[in-house]
């Protein structure tokens, strides 16, 4: 029997380098002592008090069906919030509740592209992004950003292909470079938008965690917001991955559109679960709280990487990684990453696996306690200087 060429289409020829990943989880399966610096999972869980209001709100019986579009509370914190952060008028019109930024990010291509519109989006990348653009059957096309610009996507890169494509796809803070896009690139991205009628979807899952700069919307640009669709999660800002929290942000008329898709797909969030993100919300020291860890361990990496001079690290302003240009050892991403894994049991990722723009680069995530960080890391950069001796 054959499957949809759409379903077989989801994974497509990019992503080499998750080899790495894959071999340093058997490893540890096994009982080798790897120090895995690989996926952006926090090292903490949920804070108890958020797993106190989902059982409250469970025992309290909010288990049946919940409000397709997200209850009201859930919409009106986040429409609240986002209109708090960025001087938007958002009520929870412009708002839907999703299972993750994962389902926001395929809801909001399910929008606005049409099978085989051309959706854009910026290398190096997250990796389910080609994937999630063919999943809505866009033509998924890269614009490569480059290291000497700090992987800041240049509007003419964009306006280059821009005039056959429907959608840009960005991310800041992003991941996997930690690169946080300036005003200046934000300010050209949305002129790229407005002159060739792009929709520009707005992944800001890290915007609580930014370390240098200042985050910005670009829905909060001027005349964006009838253009923009802003994706959101509590997955990195209060650990909460596990709860498949998260939301799209748009004009009214996508929203209702995006309440249809999700009655004929995920039919909404548990309720206990979205009660639980309203508390959450509610408490803005949590969202401090998660994103600590992250600044002190960005501050011992630079003063590391300060220390010696064959590895440079990307300018990491937000997010909970660090990519390092390793290109002064010879070796490649991937070919760095699985010595280092064999000879120190430290897994990091292959820039390589996100991406043809970070050949040549490692990404780590800074997601092990800080003394456990600092060790592997002086490890690493002793390693890169031998290699490179
Ligand atoms: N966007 C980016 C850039 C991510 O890194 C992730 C998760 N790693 C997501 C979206 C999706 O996260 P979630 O579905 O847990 O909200």
């Amino acid at each position: 029997m054959n499957m949809s060429k759409r379903i077989r289409g989801l994974t497509g020829d990019e992503g080499d380098g998750w080899g790495v990943f894959y071999r340093a989880r058997r490893m540890k399966l096994a009982g080798e002592p790897v120090t895995e610096l690989t996926i952006g999972e926090h090292d903490i869980r949920t804070d108890p008090s958020i797993l106190e209001a989902m059982h409250d709100a469970a025992k309290a019986g909010h288990t049946g069906y919940a409000m397709v579009p997200g209850v009201d509370a859930l919409r009106d914190a986040v429409a609240g919030r986002v209109a708090e952060r960025t001087g938007v008028p958002t009520t929870h019109d412009n708002v839907l509740i999703t299972p993750g930024g994962q389902s926001a990010l395929f809801a909001s291509h399910h929008a606005v592209c049409d099978e085989g519109d051309i959706a854009l989006y910026c290398d190096p990348y997250y990796a389910t992004y080609p994937g999630t653009l063919r999943g809505v059957g866009a033509v998924a096309t890269a614009i490569q950003t480059r290291p000497e610009e700090d992987f800041q996507p240049q509007a003419a890169d964009i306006a280059a292909v821009a005039g056959d494509a429907v959608s840009l796809l960005i991310n800041s803070p992003n991941n996997p470079t930690g690169v946080v896009y300036s005003r200046e690139t934000m300010e050209s991205i949305a002129g790229v938008c407005q002159k060739h009628d792009l929709w520009l979807i707005s992944d800001e899952v890290y915007d609580t965690q930014v370390w240098e700069g200042e985050h910005i919307s670009p829905r909060a640009l001027p005349d964006m917001v009838e253009r923009t669709l802003v994706v959101g999660s509590m997955s990195k800002s209060h650990a909460m991955t596990g709860s498949r929290v998260g939301w799209v942000i748009g004009p009214e008329e996508v929203i209702s559109n995006l309440i249809n898709l999700a009655t004929h797909t995920t039919y909404g969030v548990p309720g206990y679960i979205q009660d639980a993100a309203v508390f959450a919300l509610g408490q803005p020291e949590l969202e401090e709280e998660v994103a600590a860890p992250f600044r002190r361990r960005r501050e011992i990496v630079q003063r590391l990487v300060a220390g010696q001079n064959v590895v440079k690290a990307v300018p990491a302003s937000g997010a909970m990684y660090v990519m390092l240009d390793i290109r002064a050892t010879g070796l490649s991403g991937e070919d760095f990453a699985n010595r280092l894994l064999d000879t120190h049991m430290i897994a990091v990722m292959p820039g390589e696996s996100f991406g043809r723009a970070a050949a040549g680069h490692v990404r780590v995530a800074m997601t092990v306690a800080d003394d456990a960080l600092e060790a592997a890391f002086a490890t690493l950069l002793d390693f890169a200087n031998e290699v490179a001796r």
